[in-house]
């Protein structure tokens, strides 16, 4: 079963609860998919069943059609947050990592089309590749770098100011509809770049700000 790896001076369970994620928070992703823009964060959950170690190679689905990455900033709650403010929700960020939200996009397409919900593209087993995850220290969470290179090409390249929805708004938000607590995961969002994995690619995903490296992840694709 998936655990937290926290890096010193997070204080936090290291159990996993839920993961929410965030759909469309970057306007070129929603564009390259011919979606449109989001008055309102588009949200939906991924159990603690589809996390793993994102260090491990990832297993994509068979016979399900394409399995697309979508790299993303992880931020994980280290406190409980019910109709919070802005200042109950920066308490409450134990540390921010990487995820990817893998999609099976032939699926989603077609489960969007009958407009029935997305979780069997979204939320199966394996669904949820997490990095560790580092204190938030300094970091200015408007102001951070997500790049994935795969086979040494930069597939995705992002800044987290380019979000439609920032973070804390992003809390706040979710707040109102879910309690969060403690372990739980919330996925910000994609830039835009998105492709399918193939067996064997190999993986580098990265966090930075102000070109100083937060987490570096290399893994491959089974
Ligand atoms: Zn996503």
């Amino acid at each position: 079963m998936y655990k937290h790896q926290l890096a010193e001076g997070i204080q936090c369970t290291d159990v996993l609860g839920k993961i929410v994620c965030v759909g469309r928070n970057y306007a070129d992703h929603a564009k390259e998919l011919n979606n449109s823009i989001p008055k309102q964060p588009i949200l939906f959950i991924k159990p603690a069943t589809s996390a793993v170690n994102m260090a491990e190679p990832i297993v994509i689905p068979k016979d399900q059609g394409s399995c697309h990455h979508e790299l993303e900033l992880a931020v994980l709650i280290g406190k409980r947050l019910k109709n919070a403010n802005a200042e109950q929700v920066k308490a409450a960020i134990a540390g921010i990592g990487l995820a990817f939200d893998l999609t099976l996009r032939d699926m989603q397409n077609q489960l969007k089309e009958k407009a029935q919900p997305w979780e069997r593209a979204k939320a199966f087993d394996g669904a949820c590749p997490l990095s560790q995850f580092v204190p938030l220290a300094e970091v200015d969470l408007q102001n951070i770098d997500l790049e994935l290179k795969r086979n040494g090409d930069i597939q995705q390249s992002g800044n987290t100011s380019a979000m439609l929805f920032p973070v804390i708004n992003l809390l706040i938000e979710i707040s109102q509809s879910f309690s969060l607590l403690p372990g739980d995961v919330v996925l910000t969002g994609t830039p835009a770049g998105v492709g399918s994995l193939n067996a064997g690619d190999l993986l580098l995903a990265t966090l930075s700000f102000n070109h100083t490296l937060l987490i570096e992840v290399e893994t491959t694709v089974f």
